[in-house]
């Protein structure tokens, strides 16, 4: 492979257009290491001008990309998974330094995941019908056009994948907008596809704050669909802006998922699944069960579990590969956790592990400890907010009742879990849940299937075929006799 080595990536200065490096006017942005608290290396601050460009390219390939046939883009696909797979150790290196994800999952997750998920996208386009009959009409599902997408640091490629796999297939242009905070794994990638060989054009990436580039993404009048994930404050102003310009948009925004134990569920396995599915990638993933939601007379034996598993995770530095739990993504982001930590034990939570205090062995870098929040009330700020890290609240319900409504009583509707032994209750209490995912009895991720949420977990879903539609336009096309 013909890919740069990684110290020529971190110093690029430039974004990615029309299949290659492109200087910025713009200024810099140092991008820190969250371990070490070290600058990696630098991009640019992409201005109006920059996303002009971008945009432009997407627009001018897309003709050309539009008359691809499926065949010919599920073969690209597969190649770049290929050159992804090739790449997994570089791609992973990037991770652990601009995210701070522990080596174990960078590479088996992080990478893993976004092969898995660009897979999925080419099984799926391959079974999808791209034309229907409906009464009398014939529809035909046509790509949007270009798609502007944006997204999040904690897990930069696998969100990528979720909105380039269904614009590739479809036949869409993109432009990406990474997180400032994590933009050398989406540069890398834009390597990786040039060299599976897909067109100039088909993906750029334009590096940048969020109110600035992210904006200016947002507002081009050539952007057809705007995908946007991250936290549900930005999702709101990115929506707002979208509609101004008409634009088809989805969100998927934040989450506050409950890991719902009922009293026959098998409350060690729930709490020791729950408890890895909640610190993965330090808690800092938007389907996170953060809540555990216990019978009321087994929340000190829930409380033991769920304290055992997280003060037995191993919290340090994310390159060594017996780490659990790494930084967190950055110092605002550390500070904002410890806070909520605090927050909880002024609203009359205990801290069954953990707390709001710095590892001591660990001076440098952004590390919180995993806390297990316990006696927590529905209603305390730990309980209703987002957290976003290695925290996990545990709350003490009456009857199954109560347990679906404290469930629902948040602002968002993301994931969750139910544990029972009887998979058919598990199920009819799955239906009561507001939310977009719901696991039984176990943890899994399958790409096939719609991703996203209700309420303020955002609006539209990603991946399954309900993915694919969102980046299609639907035409209706009736014949009438001209005799
Ligand atoms: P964020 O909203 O601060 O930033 C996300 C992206 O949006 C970044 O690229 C940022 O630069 C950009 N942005 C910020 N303000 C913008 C604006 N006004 N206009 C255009 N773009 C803007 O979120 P974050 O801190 O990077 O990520 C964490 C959040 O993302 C959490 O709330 C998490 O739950 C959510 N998230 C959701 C999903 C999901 O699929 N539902 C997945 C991962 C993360």
């Amino acid at each position: 492979m013909s890919l740069r080595s990684i110290d020529e990536v971190l110093h690029q200065r430039g974004h990615w257009i029309d299949g290659r490096l492109s200087p910025s006017s713009g200024q810099d942005i140092a991008v820190e290491n969250p371990a070490s608290e070290q600058v990696i290396g630098q991009v640019a601050d992409g201005d109006a001008a920059d996303v002009d460009r971008a945009v432009r390219a997407a627009h001018d390939a897309l003709p050309a990309w539009r008359e691809s046939t499926l065949d010919e883009r599920l073969a690209l696909l597969t190649r770049l998974c290929d050159v992804l797979d090739e790449d997994c150790p570089q791609l992973a290196a990037i991770i652990t330094a601009e995210v701070g994800a522990p080596a174990a999952i960078a590479g088996p997750a992080h990478v893993g995941f976004t092969t898995g998920i660009l897979r999925a996208f080419v099984e799926l386009a391959r079974d999808f019908s791209f034309t229907a009959t409906a009464g009398s009409a014939t529809v035909f599902y046509e790509p949007i056009g270009v798609a502007g997408c944006i997204t999040p640091w904690n897990l930069p490629l696998i969100l990528i994948a979720q909105k380039l796999g269904a614009a590739l297939v479809t036949a869409c242009t993109t432009v990406f907008k990474p997180s400032e905070l994590t933009p050398f794994s989406a540069l890398r990638l834009a390597e990786c596809m040039a060299e599976a060989g897909y067109p100039p054009g088909v993906f750029n990436v334009v590096t940048g704050y969020g109110p600035s580039t992210g904006e200016a993404l947002v507002r081009h009048p050539l952007v057809r669909k705007v995908s946007f994930t991250g936290s549900t404050r930005a999702g709101r102003r990115v929506g707002a802006l979208a509609a101004d310009g008409v634009k088809r948009v989805s969100l998927e925004l934040g989450g506050k998922s409950a890991n719902l134990v009922l009293p026959d569920g098998d409350l060690a396995q729930a709490v020791a699944t729950g408890s890895q599915q909640a610190c993965f990638n330090a808690g800092q993933s938007c389907i996170a069960w953060s809540r555990l939601l216990v019978p009321a007379e087994r929340l000190a034996e829930a409380t033991d579990l769920a304290a055992d598993a997280l003060g037995g995770m191993r919290v340090g530095d994310p390159a060594d590969p017996g780490t659990d739990v790494g930084p967190l993504v950055s110092a605002q982001a550390a500070e904002r956790v410890r806070g909520y930590i605090a927050s909880g034990i002024e609203q009359g939570a205990r801290v069954a592990v953990g707390g709001p205090e710095r590892p001591a062995d660990l001076p440098r870098g952004h590390f919180v400890r995993p806390t297990v929040l316990t006696d927590v009330r529905p209603d305390m700020t730990v309980a209703q907010e987002e957290i976003f890290g290695p925290v996990l609240c545990v709350i003490p319900y009456r009857d199954e009742d109560e347990a679906v409504v404290i469930a629902n009583g948040t602002p968002y509707g993301l994931h969750g879990a139910v544990w029972s032994r009887d998979e058919q209750h598990a199920l009819a209490v799955a239906r009561r849940l507001e939310t977009g995912m719901v696991n039984v009895n176990g943890y899994g991720f399958d790409p096939l299937a719609p991703f996203g949420g209700y309420k303020q977990s955002g609006v539209g879903r990603e991946m399954g075929v309900d993915g694919l539609h969102e980046f299609l336009e639907a035409k209706a096309v009736q014949c009438y006799s001209t005799r």
